[in-house]
């Protein structure tokens, strides 16, 4: 692997099929004054590519060997490297319009998503590579085994859209799980109705700490009977039940 040994514990999974990264970059389209914004470029695989289509790319790399090789590669001119922790990476301070991809470590993939969904102003689009079931859980709908809270608070700021599937052989060294390149979308501010996005969190995290009980347990104390006939929603539904919009009309009447 280029004189690299894999990290596991920086999730280390580097891509190496050809047809998968030509399809990953051209499901991004990528315009040469774009701000494309690489979260572990590790040994480049996306990031040549996405070099010889941008005049200018960013890239957020915690593994300082990784960070070496790349400086020695690439001149700042052509290439920003931020190094460092993805998780506590400010997106916002590379700009606006800003064009997320990765390849993610899979071993921090919940948190970073919900990290990033922080910068969804400063975002136009994201394009991951995640587990494949973490994109189950993405891209989820109410009823389905896997809708949950990242189900809600995704969907509720991105239009979510699942591209390519990929095998485990498509890496090197091979993950134990399918992968599948996931692409968000940021919703215009108008179609965000929530009064308060704290609020809805907290009902969000909650409502599913019991997906399978019954909302008038599991929000007991927060909302009364007279509430959930006020809101028009049955108390004895699951968590599971509730489409994103109700949760919403939850948090703003408790707001
Ligand atoms: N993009 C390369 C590819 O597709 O072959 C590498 C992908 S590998 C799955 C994940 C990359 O993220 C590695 O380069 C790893 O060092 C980096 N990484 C892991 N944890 C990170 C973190 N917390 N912040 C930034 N980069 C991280």
């Amino acid at each position: 692997m280029k004189g690299h040994v894999a990290r596991k514990r920086f999730g280390q999974n580097f891509l190496v099929d050809s047809g998968i990264i030509a399809a990953i970059v051209s499901a991004i389209n990528p315009q040469r004054g774009d701000t494309v914004v690489e979260i572990g470029p590790g040994l480049g695989a996306i990031t040549e590519p996405l070099l010889a289509r941008v005049d200018h790319l960013h890239v957020v790399e915690i593994d300082r060997d990784l960070i070496a090789r790349l400086r020695k590669q690439h001149s700042p001119d052509r290439m920003t490297i931020h190094e460092g922790d993805a998780l506590a990476f400010d997106f916002a301070s590379v700009g606006q319009n800003l064009r997320l991809v990765g390849n993610l470590p899979y071993n921090i993939s919940t948190p970073l998503l919900f990290h990033l969904a922080d910068y969804a102003e400063n975002v136009y689009d994201m394009h991951f590579m995640l587990q494949k079931e973490v994109v189950e859980r993405m891209v989820a709908e109410p009823g389905d085994a896997d809708f949950g809270r990242m189900s809600v608070m995704l969907q509720y700021r991105f239009w979510l859209e699942w591209l390519i599937d990929v095998p485990p052989e498509s890496f090197d060294p091979a993950p134990k799980v399918n992968s599948a390149v996931v692409r968000l979308i940021p919703k215009p501010a108008a179609e965000l109705n929530a009064k308060n996005l704290g609020k809805l969190s907290q009902v969000v995290l909650t409502a599913f700490s019991q997906r399978r009980k019954m909302l008038r347990n599991t929000l007991k104390g927060t909302l009364d009977d007279a509430g959930f006939a006020a809101l028009g929603i049955d108390p004895t539904r699951r968590a599971e039940d509730i489409p994103v919009e109700g949760y919403v009309r939850i948090a703003n009447y408790l707001s």
